[in-house]
């Protein structure tokens, strides 16, 4: 989908968390996100993910706009947010994790083992075809338990992907691998906030770039720009 913050501001008492910042990404679009620590990354993507109210500008989605999200709001707009700290729970099973809280959930869904083929069709959407349903997560390496939180957002029709410096804790092929997942999805249309402090992941992933710092948006760049010098 198409996103987009517009003069977007938080307060939080005397600090100015977001500065009247203004970001568009549009369909299938992966857009990086850079700044040193307390630039206002965190808030920015908050406000996107409806933990934290702005105080104000707005937020489009899909040509909606909110004042703010609540997190139920984000999710059903279409907006993931995938932390560092995972939120797939670990002592439960990849199906039980990729279809928490839906209604096959039930317990005849499970015991007519329909789950498991479900669960495939979703890890395949990630390209994990590896991943066996019936794991606890918590069994799983760090990259592909991200997959599985990938392909839960991919379950709730995510159209707005939120991935907070995502490679911090892979393997170099992890990494490898989930950057050419970061493309297939853009490729499929989905919009895609890229939070990292790597130059070379902007350079091989990103279609467009914007620094913050003290909580302004203060530079962005598309495409070939993004590597032009200023
Ligand atoms: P990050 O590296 O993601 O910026 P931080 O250590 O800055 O992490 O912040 C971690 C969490 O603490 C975030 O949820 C952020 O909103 C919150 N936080 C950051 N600064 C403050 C503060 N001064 N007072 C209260 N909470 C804060
Ligand atoms: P980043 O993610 O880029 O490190 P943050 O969004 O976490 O930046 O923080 C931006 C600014 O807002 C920092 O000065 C931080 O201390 C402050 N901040 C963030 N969350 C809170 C909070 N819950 N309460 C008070 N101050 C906060």
């Amino acid at each position: 989908m198409s996103a987009s913050v517009s003069n977007l501001t938080k307060r939080y008492g005397m600090t100015l968390a977001l500065d009247d910042v203004t970001l568009d990404i549009p369909d299938g679009e992966v857009h990086a996100l850079l700044g040193h620590n307390g630039a206002g990354k965190s808030t920015l993507i908050k406000c996107l993910g409806g933990g934290v109210s702005p105080t104000s500008g707005s937020i489009e989605l899909d040509g909606q706009s909110y004042d703010r999200l609540s997190p139920r709001e984000s999710i059903a707009a279409g907006v993931a947010v995938i932390y560092q700290h995972l939120s797939v729970v670990d002592n439960l099973t990849v199906a039980e994790n990729l279809f928490i809280g839906q209604e096959h959930t039930r317990a005849g869904f499970i015991r007519r083992g329909l789950h498991r083929e479900r669960a495939r069709e979703a890890l395949a959407t990630v390209g994990a075809h590896g991943i066996d349903p019936d794991m606890k997560v918590g069994a799983l390496p760090v990259g592909q338990r991200q997959l599985v939180e990938i392909a839960k957002a991919l379950q709730r029709d995510a159209r707005l992907l939120i991935l907070d410096e995502p490679t911090a804790a892979l393997s170099r092929d992890e990494a490898a691998n989930l950057g050419e997942l970061v493309r297939d999805l853009a490729g499929r249309g989905i919009a895609i906030l890229y939070v990292t402090h790597l130059l070379g992941e902007v350079l091989t992933l990103a279609d467009a770039a914007t620094v913050m710092r003290n909580g302004r948006s203060v530079w962005t760049a598309r495409g070939s720009d993004i590597t032009r010098e200023s």
